[in-house]
Parts: C-alpha cells; sequence; structure tokens
C-alpha cells in the first residue's frame, strides 16, 4: 500500500541530524511520495524543497513565499518564483495564503503577496497550496476573485475547519488534505468534516516536522507517522486503509500532475 505525503517541510532544521533515516522510514512505511513545501526561511532564499526535489527521487516540490514571509517579499523574488515554478519537478505553487493568528506580516502585505502568488501560479498553469489561519473569510474571498476563474484547483492544507468551511472550500473547486489533527480526539469538527469530504477531493499530509498524530502526538512528526492518520481517516470515512491509500493518491496525481 502505498501514500503520498501531500505536505511536508524536510528541509527543515530538525530533520538535520537524521534527514537520509527519515526518509528510509518514510519509504518503508509506504509513503512513496512526499510533497515538500518550499517556503524554508522565506526570502530570498525560495529553493528549500527544490534541493530535496534534486537529492532524492521520492520527492516533489513546490515554490512559494507563506503569509509570514510576506513583508520580506520584494519584486525580485517574485519574479524569481515565476522562474522556479517552471522546474520540472516543482508542482505548485504553496504554502501561500493568510495568517492572522500570527500577524507575522501586516494583513495587507498578506493579502497583497498572496494576490501576486495566485497571478505568478495562473500564469505558468500551476495549482497552489493554501495555508490559512483564522482567515476564513479573507482567504476564500480572494480565491474566489483571484484564483476560481483559473479552474486550476487547489489543496487545503492541514485543514483545520467546520464542515461548513470545507462545503465552501470544495465549491471553490478545492481538494481539502487533512493532517495529525484529525487523529486529535477533541477535532470533531475536523473529523466531521473528513468524513463528508468526496471521494475524490480528499488528500493526506504531515505538515512534518509539526502536528505529530496520535499516538505520537506531541513528537516531531515525520512522513513514516502518516499511516496513523491515514487509518484514522480511512475509520472515520468507512473505507479500508488500502482504499484511503489509493483514492489520496490517485487524487494527488490528478490535481498535481507529477
Ligand atoms: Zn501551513
Ligand atoms: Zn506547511
Amino acid at each position: 500500500m502505498s501514500l503520498i505525503d501531500s505536505h511536508c517541510h524536510l528541509d527543515s532544521p530538525e530533520f538535520d541530524a537524521d534527514r537520509d533515516a527519515v526518509i528510509e522510514r518514510a519509504l518503508e512505511a509506504g509513503v512513496e511520495h512526499m510533497l515538500a513545501i518550499g517556503t524554508g526561511s522565506g526570502p530570498p532564499d525560495l529553493e528549500a524543497a527544490i534541493r530535496l526535489a534534486d537529492k532524492y527521487p521520492a520527492f516533489y516540490a513546490t515554490v512559494g513565499v507563506h503569509p509570514h514571509d510576506a513583508a520580506k517579499a520584494g519584486d525580485a523574488d517574485l519574479r524569481r518564483l515565476a522562474d522556479l515554478l517552471a522546474h520540472p519537478k516543482v508542482l505548485a505553487a504553496g504554502e501561500i495564503g493568510l495568517d492572522y493568528h500570527y500577524d507575522f506580516s501586516p494583513r495587507d502585505t498578506q493579502r497583497a503577496v498572496f494576490i501576486q502568488q495566485m497571478a505568478i501560479a495562473a500564469a505558468a498553469r500551476k495549482t497552489i497550496v493554501i495555508h490559512t489561519r483564522e482567515a476564513w473569510d479573507d482567504t476564500l474571498r480572494l480565491i474566489e476573485e483571484h484564483w476560481r476563474p483559473h479552474s486550476l484547483g487547489g489543496v487545503m492544507h492541514c485543514f483545520s475547519g467546520t464542515p461548513t468551511d470545507a462545503r465552501r472550500a470544495l465549491d471553490l473547486g478545492f481538494y481539502l488534505s487533512f493532517g495529525g489533527i484529525v487523529t486529535f480526539p477533541k477535532a470533531v469538527d475536523v473529523q466531521a468534516a473528513a468524513k463528508s469530504t468526496p471521494r475524490d477531493r480528499i488528500l493526506v499530509e504531515t505538515d512534518a516536522p509539526y502536528l505529530a498524530p496520535v499516538p505520537k502526538r506531541g513528537k516531531r512528526n515525520e512522513p513514516a507517522l502518516m499511516v496513523h492518520t491515514a487509518h484514522k481517516l480511512a475509520a472515520l470515512r468507512g473505507e479500508s486503509y488500502e482504499d484511503l491509500c489509493g483514492i489520496t493518491s490517485e487524487n494527488f496525481r490528478r490535481l498535481l500532475k507529477p
């Protein structure tokens, strides 16, 4: 049974001591491919994920400016982003979006850089990976206005909203990617959303090194642990583990076109 981790940060310094072993464990656990998210420490470095994808066959990559780093992005960085989207292993722009929880960059700057990156991705005919936190209304409004007309779909990464939020994202053509949160006992809204997500719109991810699933909650997350999340999703949805692996991998390939 093989899985695809649709979102991880294996460039993180937390993996510097044992990255090869982490990747080996992922492959042994059946995690055949991983989408390395390229936001890294922010501009001017935009190639954190490309370095992994160039080195390891199991990785695909994204490039993008995280909303946290929006204030660091200059015009030259955004031009460079457009060039990097043409790299053969880069499948999407991401993670991009809005984070009003931390507000590490001013909100108007976050919105401007999000809109600019949607335009860059549309020009490259690549899809997008969305990070949104405490910013659902603005995120969906900007997607509706600046992204939906391009019909390129997208990923709501680490989906943590309600079934209503899920419906709104699905209506915009998005896929919902579920991570470790869905295994947390109190995450009843996320579990309800996972149950109601159509078979052809569900993805699974780790967001490693963050948000390890139960029974490893609180520890460093890594792609091999995604089997716990996949088992939980299968149980919630009344599908077999094999089926869940199959549909999430198929969905990844349809949307991201590796
Ligand atoms: Zn994120
Ligand atoms: Zn992430």
